[in-house]
């Protein structure tokens, strides 16, 4: 007879472009507007991110493999958000970029190359970078004032249930491997 053991604990993480605090702080400014015409409620400022990947609930380790996945090469580069985007479905406000730039394409691409060959199973969703703004939101239209966001590595980052939002933390970041 078999018994099933206890379940591993498991953590919720994910790989993401995370902001300085000067990025965080023009991402802010650029979207109080259309937040507060949302009528939703904003994300907090210290959860302001684009996701990478998306990995799920994880045992510690399959966070071991995922360590060993970066660094990867990639120029660094910049995204310019400068468009306001809104999912109906999941009522969600997001601010993104009108022209993502190939190499956060090529970056994305090149992550789940990688996450792949240790064993994850690839997004099938085509990749849509943005950063949420406010959730329970109405669509909004306006102009923003484009934020542009230098990147040169990215973040692998834990997601916990909280009262009122996802809390995140930063478990690890990462320069890119620059092949320059
Ligand atoms: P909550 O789900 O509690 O409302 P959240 O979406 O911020 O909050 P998570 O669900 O842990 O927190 O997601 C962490 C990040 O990963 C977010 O950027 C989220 O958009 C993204 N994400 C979550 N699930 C998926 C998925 N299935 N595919 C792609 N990205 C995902
Ligand atoms: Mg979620």
């Amino acid at each position: 007879m078999t018994e099933a053991g206890p379940k591993p604990a498991r953590r919720r993480v994910f790989l993401a472009i995370w902001p300085s605090e000067a990025i965080r702080r023009e991402l802010l400014r650029a979207a109080r507007t259309a937040v507060r015409r949302s009528g939703g409620r904003a994300t907090p400022p210290g959860n302001l991110h684009v996701t990478l990947a998306f990995l799920g609930p994880l045992t510690d380790a399959d966070l071991t493999t995922v360590m060993q996945v970066p660094p990867l090469p990639s120029p660094e580069f910049t995204i310019r958000l400068d468009k306001l985007g809104h999912w109906s479905r999941s009522r969600i406000l997001w601010l993104g970029a009108s022209r993502a730039p190939a190499e956060l394409v090529q970056l994305e691409r090149s992550l789940w190359d990688a996450l792949v060959a240790v064993g994850f199973r690839r997004e099938r969703r085509p990749y849509s970078p943005h950063v949420t703004l406010a959730r329970k939101a109405k669509s909004v239209e306006m102009d923003v004032n484009p934020v542009v966001w230098p990147v040169s590595g990215f973040a692998l980052v834990e997601s916990r249930p909280g009262a009122r939002h996802s809390m995140y933390e930063v478990l690890r970041n990462w320069d890119f491997d620059d092949p320059a």
